[in-house]
């Protein structure tokens, strides 16, 4: 019997989802040490977890599974967030949730205004659910005009918004979310960077039912390697998300460390000033070469359209310096890189790196 006549023929071209590779890997690869390495691709906090944080993860009972309620955890993000632990859902990372979510609703079509996160069209994807990708305005805004006419024509029921938006940076613009939640559809709001800007649009979830905020450690937190991601939504939505996601889907590990984060928010929030203020020393320096062209940013990054060369030889040349950073050329954003906030010293390479590039 072969496989063909038994597999899903629909993801035979699944190949949305790029994984990043191991640092050690990718130093071996380019041929430099790991700790030479200026990994500036995936928006991670290179501060990385504060000490207490990583000790609280090294205690965790690793031979117990995890509380499938996740009692402790909720309750902690709920003090974070400023909500009831009943509006709060905990997953392996927020990628887990934007599933458990998709699962719920099983939908014919999603709607993803573009550029975007790739995870929502992969994991739409494999639900069977169609990605309908919406180009955002030349200033990235949304065509909240073209969304309602998605939403009606594909029977959409989910709209993924990313606030501020990755790769682009931009905020989310308050009217266009409040016009989109009086349509038929779950409304998502990916806010992954909001503790590097923006203004969260938690607020309205008690006056939208069908407003979802999702949120993760991965970012802020340096916790990206553990997985813990939340969402944050009515106490009735919450109900069937924690329903619908494996009982263990967050670790023991995870789960303390995310808890060790916001009791020790105040020393992190050290870390992410650091980096917000390093995002604006960055985009400075690199627009100052004069073929870089910075697009507002309110994230952790920066996206760049790169202006008499292709994106993707900056890319590989500084790849070859040992500096990773994340390019793109497709029909919704070209001729772009994208370069996440580091600390001083890897915006020093980085700029020093460009300025050779230019000779
Ligand atoms: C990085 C990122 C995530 C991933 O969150 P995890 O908690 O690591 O799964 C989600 N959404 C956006 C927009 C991201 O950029």
């Amino acid at each position: 019997m072969s496989l063909r006549a038994i597999l899903r023929p629909d993801l035979d071209d699944l190949e949305e989802y790029v994984p990043v590779k191991p640092l050690d890997v990718l130093a071996a690869e380019i041929g430099v040490p790991v700790d030479r390495l200026v990994k500036l691709d995936a928006n991670e906090n290179l501060y990385g977890p504060r000490p207490a944080v990583r000790e609280a993860a090294a205690r965790a009972d690793f031979h117990i599974y995890p509380d499938p309620g996740q009692t402790r955890l909720r309750a902690a993000i709920a003090r974070y967030a400023g909500v009831d632990p009943a509006q709060v859902v905990a997953g392996s990372g927020a990628d887990d949730l934007i599933d458990v979510i998709i699962r719920l609703v099983a939908p014919p079509a999603v709607v993803v205004p573009t550029p975007a996160f790739g995870m929502y069209r992969f994991l739409a994807k494999i639900m069977r659910a169609r990605p309908v990708e919406i180009p955002r305005r030349p200033n990235f805004d949304l065509d909240v005009v073209a969304i309602r006419h998605a939403v009606a024509q594909h029977a959409a029921r989910i709209i993924f918004l990313t606030h501020p938006n990755n790769p682009t940076g931009n905020p989310l613009n308050r009217a266009e979310l409040e016009a989109l939640l009086d349509l038929p559809a779950l409304v998502v709001v990916d806010e992954a960077y909001i503790e590097f800007g923006g203004e969260t649009v938690v607020p309205l979830i008690d006056r939208h039912e069908n407003l979802v905020v999702l949120r993760t450690f991965s970012k802020w937190a340096g916790l990206a390697g553990l997985r813990v991601g939340y969402s944050i939504s009515s106490p009735e939505l919450a109900e069937r998300l924690m329903a619908l996601k494996q009982p263990y889907n967050v670790n023991v590990a995870a789960e303390a460390a995310a808890i060790a984060a916001i009791d020790h928010r105040a020393e992190i929030a050290e870390d992410i000033a650091a980096l917000v203020a390093e995002r604006d020393r960055m985009t400075r320096l690199v627009a100052a070469l004069g073929w870089l062209e910075p697009y507002p940013s309110v994230a952790n990054f920066v996206l760049f359209a790169v202006r008499g060369r292709p994106a993707r030889e900056v890319a590989d040349a500084l790849r070859r310096r040992g500096i990773l950073v994340r390019h793109y050329d497709r029909p919704d954003l070209q001729n772009c890189i994208r370069i996440s906030a580091g600390r001083p010293a890897d915006t020093d390479t980085l700029v020093a790196a460009l300025q050779e590039l230019q000779q």
